[in-house]
């Protein structure tokens, strides 16, 4: 008989997990904890729900990282894109759902599907035999979150994400900005060379903290806020503690030589690190923030290099479990202390619908495939669903590792092509065609 396939959490990628290892022919129990436990943000017991926002982002596929995931999705025979397609309303090039009908599609299909049982109730310890899924996202239970921390150690599990704003290398003005490391610190040269700087003269500074005191900013929702102001305040709250504040924080201007002017001490600097292995990502550093996005997007670019700056993500602080997946997870997305146990969704460090939804489908498949005997590897990284599973199982810094979207920074460059802001349309279908031509393979496999 074939073995059974656990999955807790029936949300975005435990309903895509369920569904595509159910389709490969393997047994599969669904536990969910709604509606008999709740989480701040859920409001009803049905499978697949949409928290917050009822989109799906862009759903152009030659030109948008997301929309090439959705795209790796339908391919796949997805059901969140499935029924996400079943249930669209009107939003321009994005892919918006009607949210209720969305998760009662996905509850109704996953109920009515021979190989799937869904058991409601929370589980609150960590397996210990058979093959399991945790999928329990964002606001995965306590008591859960607790067996998760107990074994992989209280350090690897985060319950907020701080996140600074992602730039996108290429789109840094390096006539204004350079490498160096505070008092060029490092054993090897690119040790010396690791921050990015871009440095403000006074009236430059005092320009950006009024625009920082005065930029819109989204408020904390009920439950969100508790335990996270210790480590991470924000870059405007900060600005709010004094205008010089930053100077002597994240923004101090010393140890720091600017090529381009070496004679003129900056007032202060942005520092931005690298935030991949392939150094196509810099995130600016302590630049967490609760400034909504178009707030982010005009402060940010105040910033002299950063003028003409593309955003990969832009910062925010949420209330989000999520583990450090590039130290505990293994390229087939199980814990390496525990390798009966895969991790899927938010909880493994993306961030996002379509994301948690992608990494579910993956975690399904290869989970699946374990049991069925056969042979499977993760996606190649050419693909966006390879490109996302590569970073958050080692092309990530652990580190510093926050949950990320999926973005054209994480895909490995197609030879051949014009850098910078003017080749972008050809870069871009370039990585979507290569994308779509490695990911039917891959599943061809
Ligand atoms: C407040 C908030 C707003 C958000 N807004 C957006 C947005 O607008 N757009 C976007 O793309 N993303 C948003 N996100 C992120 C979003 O949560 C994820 O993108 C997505 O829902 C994650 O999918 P998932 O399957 O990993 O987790 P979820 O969809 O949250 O599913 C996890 C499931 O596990 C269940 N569960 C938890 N613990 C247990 C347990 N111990 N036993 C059994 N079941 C359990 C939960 O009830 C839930 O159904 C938001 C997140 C939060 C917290």
């Amino acid at each position: 008989m074939t073995e059974t396939l656990h999955i807790i959490g029936g949300g975005m990628a435990g309903s895509e997990a369920a569904w595509q290892a159910a389709n490969a022919g393997v047994p599969v129990v669904l536990h969910e904890m709604r509606p008999k436990v709740g989480t701040f943000a859920h409001q009803t017991g049905l499978l697949g729900e949409m928290v917050c926002s009822n989109s799906f982002r862009s759903d152009d596929s030659e030109q948008n990282a997301v929309g090439l995931l959705h795209w790796e999705m339908r391919a796949a025979n997805g059901l969140i894109m499935a029924t996400a397609d079943k249930h669209k309303l009107p939003a321009g090039g994005a892919l918006a759902v009607d949210r209720d009908p969305f998760a009662q599609s996905v509850t109704d299909a996953l109920l009515a599907h021979p190989n799937v049982t869904v058991e409601y109730g929370e589980i609150t310890e960590l397996p210990t035999e058979g093959q399991w899924i945790i999928a329990t996202g964002p606001l995965t239970s306590g008591a859960l979150a607790q067996a998760i921390a107990t074994e992989t150690g209280a350090e690897a599990l985060a319950f907020f994400d701080a996140i600074a704003p992602i730039v996108y290398a290429e789109s840094i003005d390096m006539d204004k900005a350079w490498m160096q490391s505070r008092y060029d610190k490092g054993e090897t040269e690119e040790e010396r060379t690791a921050y990015l700087n871009c440095p403000m003269d006074k009236e430059q500074y005092e320009a950006f903290i009024d625009a920082l005191l005065a930029a819109d900013k989204t408020e904390f929702r009920e439950g969100e806020t508790a335990g996270y102001f210790d480590g991470c305040l924000p870059i405007e709250v900060m600005a709010e503690r004094g205008r010089e504040t930053l100077r002597f924080g994240p923004m101090k201007p010393v140890g720091l030589t600017n090529p381009h002017q070496p004679d003129v001490k900056a007032y202060a600097v942005v520092q931005l690190r690298r935030d991949n292995k392939l150094g196509t990502l810099y995130n600016i550093v302590g630049f967490q923030t609760k400034m909504k996005y178009g707030a982010q997007t005009d402060v940010f670019k105040m910033i002299p290099g950063l003028q003409d700056a593309s955003f990969a993500r832009l910062g925010g602080i949420h209330r989000n479990s999520f583990i450090n997946s590039p130290t505990l997870l293994d390229d087939q997305m199980r814990l390496r202390t525990r390798p009966n146990i895969r991790f899927a969704g938010q909880i493994t460090g993306v961030e996002g619908y379509v994301e948690s939804a992608a990494m579910g489908l993956l975690a399904g498949r290869l989970a699946s495939a374990e049991i069925l005997g056969q042979t499977a590897s993760a996606p190649p990284d050419t693909t966006a669903t390879g490109a996302l599973i590569t970073h958050i199982t080692g092309g990530a810094e652990a580190k510093t590792f926050q949950p990320m979207n999926v973005n054209f920074g994480l895909f490995p460059p197609v030879e051949g092509l014009k850098s910078g802001r003017r080749g972008r349309k050809d870069r871009y279908k370039a990585y979507t065609d290569r994308a779509k031509v490695d990911w039917q393979g891959w599943l061809a496999g």
